[in-house]
């Protein structure tokens, strides 16, 4: 039975869904003012992976994962650029979907856009004003008062007065608390802005996420995601609002994704510290970007070095090994590994487990190529592709993933060279096929001759 750690509980516990026909899942998406970073990356990966098991399973999911799309970043790069919001936020949804399709990531079922949904947070923010959770600043500003929902900290697990003494007290403050929040900010000149009940300006951060999964997955749904960072305040200003104004529970289970990690230090844009998803993906496959990603458990903190990405990439070289020059069958199953995968799978989503399972798969392969028992190779090797896919792995073409990283000029000689040695074997000419053998051997190539034909492999 599937178990998640709820961060709400700080327990494990077996997952029930509120519809057994459909699990709503909501996942707080990005900013989009700027390349996707690696620990951006992370979370729709590991998002991804999480629906494409669940799938496997037999749930179906509502996926849904907002863009924010009016912020004070994105107000500050536009005119930076001088551009327009809109332009700048177009152009990087695009970059972002460009590299979620590099990556193998399905998109969510809905993206929401905090621009697209005006009315519904004016409406909600209308609610908590009538219902006193909220109130309108001196300055115009409404912002959310804490000290209203009394179970305010429980998801990080802190009580309000502890909260209210670490608060810093700003002297231009217009809110009643510092814990306040802002629901709805007033515009300044030549900011974009929406008319409302309080005059023009543009909704917080937080209240989108509460508008925007009330409208697509109810006012109680059952899983709640986003980075570690967003624990506290978002996650639980998201509580604050949505509880107050719907009298009922919001999420059942809250998940959160680990940091990703440089030198120990939290990657971060702020921090300056951090590498784009494109940069990375000029060195390496995607795929091992991924296997990087999954062979750390999703609540840990990963720590990004290029060590660490050479041994996915030799990792994943192991299991790709293992597979090429089988036939590809489409239905295959090896209950013994499949029920040890999925029990890895169902125990929070353990990948570090699941991945384990596939090494043993892969050698149990190798095993059976070894004794030419390629039949039953063959069928363990449609398997791994199968289980792989659900961690978006092992979905290339062996050759290709395997010599990915060899210059085509140096790849075309090689084939050329492999391709005139078959041709000496098939007209007999033994001594000539020897030679291009050498030829090869002293270029570091190793050559396999499979009943597929020929395969070649650089030495490291
Ligand atoms: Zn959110």
């Amino acid at each position: 039975m599937l178990q998640i750690y709820n961060h709400l509980t700080k327990h494990k516990e077996p997952f029930k869904p509120i519809n057994a026909k459909q699990i709503g899942l909501y996942v707080c998406g990005m900013t989009v003012y700027d390349y996707c970073h690696i620990g951006n990356a992370r979370i729709f990966i590991i998002f991804d992976t999480i629906v494409k098991h669940l799938r496997a399973s037999g749930y179906k999911v509502n996926y849904v994962r907002n863009i924010t799309d009016i912020d004070d970043k994105i107000i500050a790069r536009a005119k930076k650029n001088g551009e327009t919001c809109q332009e700048l936020t177009e152009r990087f949804i695009n970059i972002i979907h460009e590299d979620e399709q590099t990556l193998g990531i399905e998109p969510p079922c809905v993206e929401p856009r905090a621009t697209e949904h005006i009315p519904q947070i004016i409406e909600l923010i209308d609610t908590l004003i009538t219902k006193d959770y909220a109130y309108i600043a001196t300055n115009g500003d409404v912002y959310y008062e804490v000290k209203k929902f009394p179970s305010y900290g429980k998801l990080a697990q802190q009580d309000l007065t502890s909260l209210q003494a670490g608060a810093r007290v700003e002297v231009t403050e217009v809110k009643r608390d510092p814990l306040d929040f802002v629901l709805w900010k007033m515009s300044k000149p030549g900011e974009p802005e929406w008319d409302s009940p309080w005059g023009k300006g543009r909704p917080g951060w937080h209240i989108e996420c509460s508008a925007m999964s009330a409208k697509h997955l109810g006012k109680h749904f059952d899983l709640h995601g986003g980075g570690v960072d967003l624990q506290f305040p978002h996650h639980q200003n998201e509580i604050a609002q949505s509880e107050a104004a719907f009298d009922c529970k919001f999420v059942n289970t809250w998940m959160h994704v680990g940091y990703v990690q440089l030198n120990q230090h939290k990657m971060s844009k702020s921090l300056g510290n951090f590498f784009t998803l494109r940069e990375v993906l000029k060195i390496y496959h995607p795929e091992t970007i991924r296997y990087f990603m999954l062979v750390s458990h999703y609540r840990s903190p990963l720590n990004y070095s290029d060590e660490n990405l050479n041994k996915a990439q030799a990792a994943l070289t192991t299991l790709y090994t293992a597979i090429r020059g089988l036939n590809n069958i489409t239905e295959a199953t090896a209950d013994k590994y499949e029920t040890q995968f999925n029990a890895a799978m169902d125990d929070d989503f353990n990948t570090p487990e699941a991945i384990a399972v596939l090494f043993e798969l892969a050698h149990e392969i190798n095993r059976l190529r070894i004794n030419k028992q390629t039949e039953i190779a063959t069928q363990l090797g449609a398997c791994l592709k199968k289980l792989g896919a659900i961690l978006g792995i092992l979905q290339s073409d062996p050759e290709e993933f395997l010599h990915a990283n060899i210059d085509s000029d140096l790849k075309e000689k090689i084939e050329g060279l492999i391709a005139a040695r078959t041709t000496a074997r098939t007209n007999k000419g033994w001594q000539q096929a020897d030679q291009i053998r050498d030829q090869l051997t002293s270029m570091g190539i190793e050559l396999e001759d499979t009943a597929h034909g020929t395969l070649w492999s650089k030495k490291p």
